[in-house]
């Protein structure tokens, strides 16, 4: 009886909210109002420009959005975030910002009353980030209408969503990409390339590896979105929205597969995957089928969207929807189902499994299908961020509190010594660390360390040495990027090696050639604090270096090239990465070079002193885009007359530099007597998936000049040479072959303990093989890189070899 008022009351709320609601709904424009189509229907696109425009018209309509630039991508198009939430944290958006800041940081929290009161007036802080690789290109149509669906529902899980969290959407960390995507796929429309890829890199460096590049900072975009999200808002769950190929199952969530990282927080581990298993439970009781958890992607790998979030305390989730042909639908038969290639985690895509219990059957496929399992994913992981608010908020400082607490199983400290002669990698290493809100002290005293556990004495370290302390809220993220990673020895059933999601060895100083140190323990430490001094910015790390006298400059890395030869980088249609990142390093080290096109090759329009050959196989150079798909200016790749044109311009006396597996190419075709010993090998034989590895070097050798004898080098599937005349060695080569003479092996993998860092199986058939070959021929030279020594614009130890042998 008593309720009836109550009850009564209730609906007079209710109606008062409808009311509120119709009026949001009339001011806040629909994506169709603005852009004339409903975002992911069948064979529309919008680009950077429209979505832009449609998100500031939400910041302007609605009080539930803030739209903001928060940086410019590499092509110079405005990077957008839009911050979404109920009207009052809207307000207050400062406000929440320095409670995440704070749990983020427990030295900042006074005492448990102020944790309490933190944790009950802040809110959960969510990244949902759209088609960073672009032509997983669903995503960045769905974010509009995710946004409108936010910006204007009144129901109460809206409301609950809106009042716990505040959501920072990212349309696309990628804008310049979307930009390239919607181009060409509007210009393709109708003809044999609809639905292709564009024949470029749709990240102007690079491309699909714009994904890789969340611990070292190249690009402009996670420069831009690490400082937002580590330095400013630090979210407790990020999303990361993704399409995979086309006849895999429909959608795959974490749980993710093994390995995991032990770095990784087990309770970070157990919430990704709680939030996944909700979101498939969601999924499910939708009725869609196909959806996959425990499956293909591991959490080993550091450097992605989603998995750098784990080194930050938060939690990282990764969806991979099929994918159609761009915005065009395809239909899947159940013999492609049948017939896909088996992942880790999901053989038979037509039989149920516990990870993957409702298979889907084949049919047509849809952009729409995709953005309705979006939609739904980002909703379900909203109401777990809403509903799970405190627990969130609580954990996310509770992970942060025991990384301070001290600890005897990990170094105390890294010290990167003072003094080395490579100061530009040193500032630009302690830069990156700083990016990402790591702590960098510099000494104004010697201090004395113990550099082993259980050495005796303490080892004095110079004045100027930088120390990065593991116990600092990041220590995660400290531990991974400067410790040694050792990969599990994971083999199939029929003993070949499981192949991990991506590289399996990263350690950051090593890659970059520094003098570094762990450190187990500290003489008078808290004596010696006072003589510590915080380096707070970037500028400070780089006037620090420049005031040390640091012996003899590196080599090249300061100097522009002194003998000005005109340089040539080959760059295909088929978007080579390894392309892009050789640009990349040539970029920033401003050497100046002009991009060789397949035209250029066939017409022989070689005009040049070097030309450099970046990492693809020899099918990809020399047959390029299928003209089935592609237009006559962008397939067929180098063919034959671009080789016949690559001979003579050695012959006649050009220098030919090729990296990794383009080397492939030259040998056979150049008939080069230098065999890749690795090549025909079983993965149980031999496998290195991504990993450090120690090269000697020749320091005699003129590619070698002011190098050290042992390098630490980028392996990455890569080769080893052997040169196939018998009693060929460094200094008395024989010429095996008209044309070929002198060949000299300036850096060899190393005889034994090749591995530094990451995984390898068989390393024997690598050791004290050639991994840097220089040989006449004809009036000029080749020089074989057995490796990569660009890898991802992060292999710093290896990029003076590249200035060498760029030299006339
Ligand atoms: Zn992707």
């Amino acid at each position: 009886m008593s309720r009836r008022p109550v009850a009564r009351a209730l609906v007079l709320v209710s109606g008062l909210i409808l009311l509120f609601s119709a009026a949001i709904v009339a001011q806040v424009p629909s994506p169709r109002s603005v852009l004339g189509f409903n975002p992911t229907d069948d064979k529309t696109i919008a680009d950077w420009n429209q979505i832009v425009d449609y998100f500031s018209k939400l910041d302007a309509a609605s009080r539930r959005i803030t739209v903001k630039e928060i940086g410019r991508s590499t092509l110079g198009k405005p990077l957008i975030v839009a911050w979404i939430s109920s009207p009052g944290n809207i307000k207050n958006l400062e406000k929440l910002r320095r409670i995440s800041a704070k749990l983020a940081d427990p030295r900042t929290v006074k005492d448990t009353t102020e944790l309490e009161s933190l944790v009950k007036s802040g809110k959960t802080v969510v990244v949902i980030s759209c088609s960073i690789h672009s032509t997983e290109i669903v995503a960045s149509q769905m974010s509009m209408n995710l946004a409108y669906e936010l910006a204007t529902a009144s129901d109460t899980d809206t409301k609950d969503i809106l009042d716990n969290t505040v959501l920072l959407l990212i349309p696309s960390p990628n804008p310049d990409g979307i930009q390239i995507v919607a181009e060409w796929y509007r210009k393709t429309l109708g003809t044999k390339s609809e639905g292709t890829s564009p024949p470029e890199l749709y990240h102007h460096y690079a491309g699909h590896d714009d994904n890789r590049d969340w611990f070292m900072l190249n690009l402009k975009e996670t420069q831009a979105i690490t400082k937002l999200l580590w330095r400013e808002w630090f979210p407790q769950i990020v999303y990361d929205v993704h399409q995979q190929g086309q006849t895999g199952s429909r959608f795959i969530l974490p749980p993710f597969y093994d390995p995991s990282n032990p770095r990784i927080s087990p309770a970070i581990l157990r919430d990704t995957g709680a939030i996944g298993y909700k979101m498939a439970a969601d999924l499910q009781a939708d009725g869609v089928a196909g959806v996959a958890t425990n499956s293909t992607y591991d959490t080993w790998w550091h450097g992605g969207f989603r998995s750098a979030p784990y080194y930050h305390n938060s939690i990282g989730i990764l969806s991979e929807a099929a994918s159609a042909n761009l915005m065009t639908p395809i239909t899947v038969t159940e013999q492609q189902l049948k017939q896909n290639r088996p992942v880790r985690g999901l053989t038979n895509l037509l039989e149920p499994a516990t990870n993957y219990p409702d298979p889907w059957e084949g049919g047509l496929w849809r952009p729409a299908d995709i953005a309705k399992i979006e939609m739904t994913a980002s909703r379900s992981l909203l109401q777990m961020a809403a509903k799970f608010r405190s627990r969130y908020l609580r954990q996310f400082y509770d992970l942060g509190k025991a990384n301070l607490e001290p600890r005897t199983d990990v170094p105390k400290a890294f010290v990167v010594t003072a003094g080395q002669p490579n100061a530009e990698a040193v500032s630009r290493f302690l830069e990156i660390l700083m990016w990402q809100g790591i702590e960098v002290w510099r000494m104004t005293n010697e201090l004395y360390l113990k550099m082993e556990p259980d050495q005796k004495d303490f080892h004095e370290m110079p004045l100027g040495s930088f120390i990065v302390f593991t116990d600092q809220p990041q220590r995660n993220n400290v531990l991974s990027l400067f410790e040694k990673q050792t990969y599990p020895h994971r083999l199939m059933p029929n003993g070949d090696a499981e192949v991990p999601y991506d590289v399996a060895g990263w350690t950051l100083p090593l890659q970059m050639g520094l003098d570094y140190a762990s450190v187990w323990g500290i003489r008078d430490l808290k004596a010696a604090m006072p003589t510590l001094r915080r380096v707070e910015t970037v500028d400070q790390a780089r006037d620090v270096m420049n005031l040390e006298p640091a012996g003899e400059p590196f080599p090249k890395l300061k100097d522009p090239l002194r003998t000005n030869p005109r340089i040539g980088l080959y760059k295909s249609f088929t978007g080579s990465m390894d392309e892009g990142w050789t640009r990349l390093v040539l970029d920033n080290f401003q050497i100046p070079y002009r991009s060789v096109t397949d035209r250029d090759m066939r017409g022989g329009n070689l005009d040049l002193d070097v030309l450099v050959l970046p990492a693809d196989s020899e099918n990809t150079i020399h047959k390029g885009l299928s003209a089935e798909r592609y237009p006559d200016e962008f397939s067929g790749g180098m063919g034959e007359d671009g080789v016949a044109n690559l001979k003579k311009f050695v012959e006649s006396g050009g220098k030919l530099i090729c990296f990794d597996d383009s080397c492939e190419l030259v040998i056979k075709r150049f008939g080069l007597p230098i065999r890749n010993v690795l090549s025909g090998l079983k993965r149980s034989e031999f496998y290195n998936p991504g990993s450090i590895v120690r090269l000697n070097v020749n320091t005699r050798d003129p590619l070698a000049r002011g190098l050290p004898d042992e390098l630490p080098a980028y392996f990455t599937t890569s080769s080893a040479f052997e040169v196939q005349s018998p009693g060929v060695s460094l200094s008395d080569a024989k010429p095996p072959e008209t044309g070929t003479r002198n060949i000299r092996v300036a850096a060899r993998y190393a005889e034994k303990d090749a591995l530094m860092s990451g995984w390898m199986l068989g390393e024997n058939y690598l050791n004290g093989k050639a991994a840097l070959v220089e040989t006449d021929y004809g009036k000029g030279k080749i020089i074989l890189f057995a490796f990569r020594p660009q890898h991802r614009g992060q292999t710093w130890a290896t990029f003076p070899l590249i200035f060498n042998v760029l030299e006339k």
